[in-house]
């Protein structure tokens, strides 16, 4: 590391040590590894099996035994385990992915796989999605089996393929084909969450998801009678669709109260924070805080001066944990009954303890560091490779610690152009992220 540019230092942040210095390298190591998941076979490199190989040569080079599969040419993912010490704990997946999503080089002020650090601030795609957590838990790995550090539990460290597109060839495949790399595992940490949102008085929540919302797609379809456009009819399944798609966009579905909600307003209301302002953690909150239907496909009609008889619209819904079965009964309300509904199969939302050990464990590592932190569970509107841990019993948390100024958005940096991160955040993260996994 030449190029290292003097940081923007936080008044009173620890300066770094050795095993900070070591996962920033591995943090920028990754980033320059392209490992750009389209999600289409064809235009997919093998960016993966590169960065799951740099991953593999350096916990060999310390000792450990790893398993690197790789169900596809280039989508490569691999697994590593350190013994605890209470061999009645369960062991705890600390998991990464190693792919990440496309750029649009002419969006970007920095080169997307540069690495580049600017007055303190770390660029490139996966500083927060999420070649930072990689980066850390490699260099945690290593310190832990160079010191000969023995952790409470059993460490489980997997950096996953194919994460951005549903985990196919990554967790999802593993969990199918290989269960036994995760025997005796009981929970797992990961993304998304562990950064901190501003609260009153100079002092931060950081959010750890606790369960994510569940998945599914809903097709409307509207049937009327086939007609010629020259002679309308009252019986037009493109209007009646559109009646009901008008609908869908504007109803707001009653907010659930699931049981991380309520331990976030708690949490996080005794904590000062007003949950009526949450600033820019407020889409993020409010979109795990009822189901949603956002209609995304429409098809209807082939020629200008047919009616058809049939039309549909697909429409991408997301279900709170506990209401899988109320939003089909929400959704027939909300269409009519003129329309009928099919269901894909869903992808059930997940949910685990907000209030267990480990939720405790990451409260206790935050305090070490940040006295004016407090955990506070949320539910996250989106996917991770927790929901196929999940099928094995592991239940996943969402927790990549990141101490933040109070206007830098984290969230907001996901998928987008310009990604980028603190150096004193990966820095802090390294440091909580390294006191979890000994005491979890
Ligand atoms: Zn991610």
């Amino acid at each position: 590391m030449t190029d290292v540019t003097p940081l923007a230092t936080d008044a009173g942040a620890p300066d770094p040590g050795p095993l900070e210095v070591e996962a920033l390298e591995h943090i920028r190591a990754l980033i320059r590894i392209d490992s750009v998941n389209t999600g289409e076979a064809a235009t997919i490199g093998d960016g993966e099996t590169r960065a799951a190989r740099y991953v593999q040569e350096h916990l060999h080079e310390v000792g450990y035994d790893t398993v690197l599969v790789e169900p596809r040419p280039g989508r490569a993912s691999v697994i590593a385990r350190l013994a605890g010490s209470d061999p009645d704990a369960g062991a705890l997946v600390a998991h990464a992915h190693l792919d990440v999503v496309p750029v649009t080089a002419e969006d970007w002020t920095y080169p997307p796989f540069g690495a580049d650090i600017h007055d303190g601030i770390l660029y490139g795609r996966g500083a927060v999605d999420m070649k930072d957590f990689a980066g850390m838990l490699l260099a945690i790995a290593r310190t832990f089996r160079r010191d000969g550090v023995v952790p409470r539990r059993d460490l489980i460290f997997a950096f996953f393929a194919d994460e951005e597109a549903g985990g196919v060839w990554g967790a999802r495949w593993l969990v199918e084909h290989r269960p036994e790399l995760f025997a005796g595992a009981t929970e797992a940490i990961s993304e998304v969450g562990g950064f901190s949102i501003p609260l009153p008085g100079d002092r931060r929540a950081y959010l750890v998801a606790t369960a994510e919302k569940g998945v599914t797609t809903a097709t409307l379809t509207a049937r009327g009678r086939a007609a010629h456009g020259s002679r309308p009819t009252a019986d037009n399944a493109v209007v009646r669709l559109a009646r009901a798609v008008a609908a869908v966009g504007e109803h707001r579905f009653p907010v659930a109260r699931t049981a991380t909600l309520q331990r976030f307003v708690d949490v996080y209301a005794r904590a000062g924070g007003d949950v009526d302002d949450l600033g820019f953690a407020a889409s993020l909150i409010n979109a795990g805080s009822r189901n949603t239907a956002s209609p995304t496909v429409l098809a209807a009609g082939g020629k200008a001066n047919v009616i058809p008889a049939s039309a549909s619209a697909t429409l991408d819904v997301r279900v709170v944990p506990g209401q899988a079965e109320a939003v089909r009964e929400q959704l027939a309300a909300v269409v009519g009954d003129d329309i009928e509904i099919t269901w894909a199969r869903d992808i059930p939302a997940i949910e685990a303890p907000a209030d267990g050990r480990l939720v405790g464990v990451l409260q206790d590592a935050v305090s070490a560091e940040d006295p004016d932190g407090t955990v506070v569970p949320y539910l996250l509107p989106a996917s991770t490779d927790n929901k196929h841990l999940a099928r094995l019993g592991i239940r996943g948390y969402g927790f990549v610690p990141l101490r933040v100024p109070a206007d830098f958005d984290v969230f907001g940096q996901f998928h987008a152009a310009d990604e980028c991160v603190p150096v004193e955040a990966l820095h802090f993260g390294t440091r909580v992220t390294e006191r979890v996994l000994r005491e979890a």
